[in-house]
This record gives structure tokens, C-alpha cells and sequence, in this order.
């Protein structure tokens, strides 16, 4: 579709350039230069330039040229992002594809359909602005989103699911039930009024409820800590970019940063008096408040805001308690899904990351241990290899919404570095001191995003004992 997208375009616009056109995981898009930006309403045009090209049935051949050959190609072609593209590449041949008798050739890894006619059901979606190779410096470019299903009733489907969706958009039935809003003097930052506050704090108040019966302590860190101790969690490497710094107004040496992450702060609670093993495993849990700076773009209603609370835990453990702590953060984080209707898609298995600290042995035991969990408690899941965290696997849960669509909340990560970063020890049976497992996880992921979720799954329509107002009393006449 990519392809049969950028063959369109040129064919309407002969003078455009062309970007780069990936698959993604909804669909698919191309960013173009235009001698002169479109609108969406040109879409139109385009899809139907489209389906001349599939009912065409053009043949999609894959040749490959050398790197001067494709250079040359290029340059005659005035395609200057491709040419930029291929300086990207080391290697010496290069693949591209073509449709019919050269009506058209572009650089890919494929594969491709046979040909053309094989696309059955597409949609252009929407139009938005990217800057080429994701830099601000560089020019911005026009990126076409699509979308390509095997059958039309497949993409009417999806349409109805997005139809329903804009119906059902958080922050318009969160301005007409008067539950939250948002200010340009802080983009990103959530306002919530009475009722918005009510509905989060009944959400509070059953987790609370929950995770007490599940043997969870809550505690409260601050909202500040010193850059020291981001340096040392290895956030100031990692995070800096998204951290928000503060300093006293007399710019003392010492600067601080907004927690980012509530990890560090539970990591000094465990710190101070000296444990033993009879206290594990210890389930602290907090409702931690994180800022991260998300770009301008990247923010969305309670989706996505710069400032939002975490259902928060952390639980120390014994090696070999590993598994029965995995097991019922499982049944937990199940079963708080189960009161709210919402269904679980799948689990993702992220394992070990090309970088990471830990020894081998320490990553294929706590591997072979999460995979042993999840197949007793009978649950799909998906193996992203080498996605997990550079100080351990984790497991990642997707749910499906009453529309279709699917949220990833809940996340149950191992940490191998952090016990070891801040020193932190238990006594064993022998006297000993080991390093204790840090489990951390959330099961909402935030409460906002969470709430975003709930008011969208049902369109407004809360459950009684969730909803801010249980009970009205109309007034009416006798008539
Ligand atoms: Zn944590």
C-alpha cells in the first residue's frame, strides 16, 4: 500500500519527493514533500489514483542496484531524501521494488504482493506534519497515514470502531460530564474539577481496598529528590531528557528533579532499618505522582499528560519467591480488570535487551521463571524478543476495550540493578546478607490514563458505585 501510495502521488504530483513509507503497527504511512502542502480533501484523489494502479494488477518485482547505481537513479530522479536514505545504509547492494513495466520503482526491503491487484480494502486516514528523520532542524514533510485490510467488511468494521471511538473521545464527555479540563498555562497538566475528583478518588478508594487485602503497605516519597540520587538510579542517563530540573532561587549547588519515576524514593524507604528475610516479601506500594516532559505532540488528554499518578509498587523478594509474587500480581491485576469489563488481548514477554547488567545465569533463571508463570496461569502470550529492560525481562498486559481497541496498563518489570545500585541487602536464614529482587509494577498503569480508558470503554456511562452522581432527584410537575 506504501508503494502503491508514493506511485499514486507521483502520478498526480510529478514534482513531489519522497520520504521514507513504513508499515506500522495500525497501518501505514509515507511522508512526502509537495511543491505545495495538501489538504485532506485531496486524499480523495489520491485513493483514487490508487485504485487505478491496483485494478491495473500491476506485477511487483524486486531488482537491486549497486550503490552507484542507485545513487545515480536518484539523482536524476531529483529524489534527494532517498539519496540522504542510502548515505544511512552500508550496504553495497540495495533492493527495490517495481510495479508493472517500470511505471514505478522505489527503494524497500519488501517483500511485496505478487502484484498490485492483490490489495483488497485501504483507507487514507488522516494527514499530519513530520519532520524528516524525526529532526526539528530539517524539513518538515507531509505524512499520509493508511490503513489496508483483507476485506471490505474488515475495514468497515474498523471504521465503525473509529466512528465510535471520536463519539466516545475522553476529553469531550470529560468537558460535557464537567469532570476535567485542561489550560494553556499548563499544557499537559490535568485540572480536575469535583466530580472529576470524585470519580478518581472512588477508583482510589477500591484499589486501596484491594491491594490492603493483598497484603500491599502504602508509603509517600517526595516529589523532589536530589540530582545525586538520579545520577545513581541511572535516570540522569537514561530519563534526562524528560525529567523536569529545579533549582533554589539562590542556585545552591545542590539542584533537584521532579521524580520522573517513584522507584528511587522506595528504594530509601527499604534502606532504612536492616531487613531480614522473615520480612520478605515486602509489597510497598504508592500512589506516586511522576512528571515526565512529553513533547508538544506526544501529549493527549489523560492518555498522555506530563503529570499523572501511578498505581505504584514495589515488591521485594527472595529468588525464589519470584514466582508467587508474578503469579499474584497476574490474578490481581486480572481481577481488577475483570471488575471494570475490561477483557485482556494479550501478554507481552520482553526478554533480555543486547544491553543489559545481570549475569547469564541470573537472566535465564528469572526468564525461564516468568515463562513457567505464565503457562500455569493459562494466559496468551507474545515473546518480544530482546525488548526488555536493560535491568530485567518484564511482562506487559494489553486489554481490550469495549470498541475494539487495545491499552497496554499493566506492567510487572524484574530488577536486577537497582538492589545492587543503592546497596540494598536482606539477612538470610544463616546470617548472611543478600541482595533481595525488586519487582516493580503497576496495574492501571496511571489512574488518569486508566479513567481515560474507563469513561471511553463506557462511553460516559460509569458504573454506579464509579459514577460521581449515583443518585438525581428530578423535580417534575403534576402534569
Ligand atoms: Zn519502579
Amino acid at each position: 500500500l506504501s508503494h502503491v501510495l508514493s506511485q499514486a502521488v507521483l502520478n498526480l504530483y510529478p514534482k513531489t519527493k519522497l520520504g521514507i513509507g513504513p508499515a506500522i503497527e495500525n497501518g501505514f504511512y509515507y511522508d512526502i514533500e509537495f511543491k505545495k502542502p495538501i489538504g485532506e480533501e485531496e486524499l480523495i484523489k489520491i485513493e483514487e489514483e490508487m485504485r487505478k494502479i491496483i485494478k491495473k494488477n500491476l506485477p511487483l518485482k524486486q531488482v537491486f542496484k549497486t550503490r552507484e547505481e542507485a545513487i545515480k537513479f536518484f539523482k536524476e530522479k531529483n529524489q534527494d531524501y532517498k539519496l540522504d536514505l542510502i548515505k544511512d545504509i552500508p550496504d553495497k547492494k540495495f533492493s527495490f521494488f517495481v510495479s508493472g513495466n517500470d511505471d514505478f520503482i522505489d527503494l524497500c526491503r519488501g517483500p511485496h504482493l505478487k502484484s498490485t491487484g492483490q490489495i483488497k480494502a485501504f483507507k487514507l486516514t488522516n494527514i499530519a506534519g513530520a519532520y524528516w528523520k524525526g529532526d526539528e532542524k530539517k524539513q518538515m514533510l507531509t505524512r499520509i497515514y493508511g490503513i489496508g485490510f483483507e476485506t471490505e467488511k474488515e475495514l468497515r468494521k474498523y471504521e465503525e470502531m473509529m466512528e465510535e471511538a471520536i463519539k466516545r473521545d475522553h476529553r469531550k464527555l470529560g468537558k460535557t460530564l464537567d469532570l476535567f479540563s485542561f489550560h494553556e498555562e499548563g499544557p499537559g497538566f490535568v485540572f480536575w474539577h469535583p466530580r472529576g475528583l470524585k470519580l478518581r478518588e472512588n477508583l482510589i478508594r477500591y484499589w486501596r481496598e484491594i491491594h490492603e487485602r493483598e497484603g500491599y503497605e502504602e508509603v509517600r516519597t517526595p516529589t523532589l529528590l536530589s540530582m545525586e540520587t538520579w545520577k545513581r538510579s541511572g535516570h540522569t542517563d537514561t530519563f534526562l531528557d524528560k525529567m523536569f530540573l529545579c533549582k533554589t532561587s539562590e542556585d545552591k549547588e545542590m539542584s533537584f528533579a521532579l521524580k520522573p519515576m517513584n522507584c528511587d524514593g522506595g528504594m530509601l524507604i527499604y534502606k532504612s532499618k536492616q531487613v531480614s528475610y522473615k520480612d520478605l516479601p515486602i509489597k510497598m506500594g504508592e500512589l506516586g505522582t511522576v512528571y515526565r516532559y512529553e513533547g508538544s505532540g506526544e501529549i493527549h488528554g489523560l492518555m498522555r499528560a506530563r503529570e499523572f499518578t501511578q498505581d505504584d509498587a514495589h515488591i521485594y523478594c527472595t529468588q525464589e519467591q519470584i514466582k508467587d509474587e508474578f503469579k499474584n500480581v497476574i490474578r490481581l491485576a486480572l481481577e481488577i480488570y475483570k471488575t471494570f469489563e475490561l477483557e485482556l488481548s494479550h501478554i507481552e514477554f520482553s526478554t533480555r535487551p543486547e544491553k543489559s547488567i545481570g549475569s547469564d545465569e541470573i537472566w535465564q533463571q528469572a526468564e525461564s521463571t516468568i515463562k513457567e508463570t505464565i503457562e500455569e496461569e493459562k494466559i496468551k502470550y507474545q515473546i518480544n524478543e530482546g525488548d526488555g529492560a536493560f535491568y530485567g525481562p518484564k511482562l506487559d498486559f494489553h486489554l481490550k476495550d469495549s470498541v475494539g481497541r487495545t491499552w497496554q496498563c499493566a506492567t510487572i518489570q524484574l530488577d536486577f540493578a537497582q538492589p545492587e545500585n543503592f546497596d540494598r541487602n536482606y539477612i538470610n536464614e544463616n546470617g548472611e546478607k543478600i541482595r533481595p529482587v525488586m519487582i516493580h509494577r503497576t496495574v492501571l498503569g496511571s489512574l488518569e490514563r486508566f479513567l481515560g480508558i474507563l469513561i471511553e470503554h463506557y462511553a460516559g456511562k460509569l458504573p454506579l458505585w464509579l459514577a460521581p452522581d449515583q443518585i438525581v432527584i428530578v423535580p417534575i410537575a403534576e402534569r
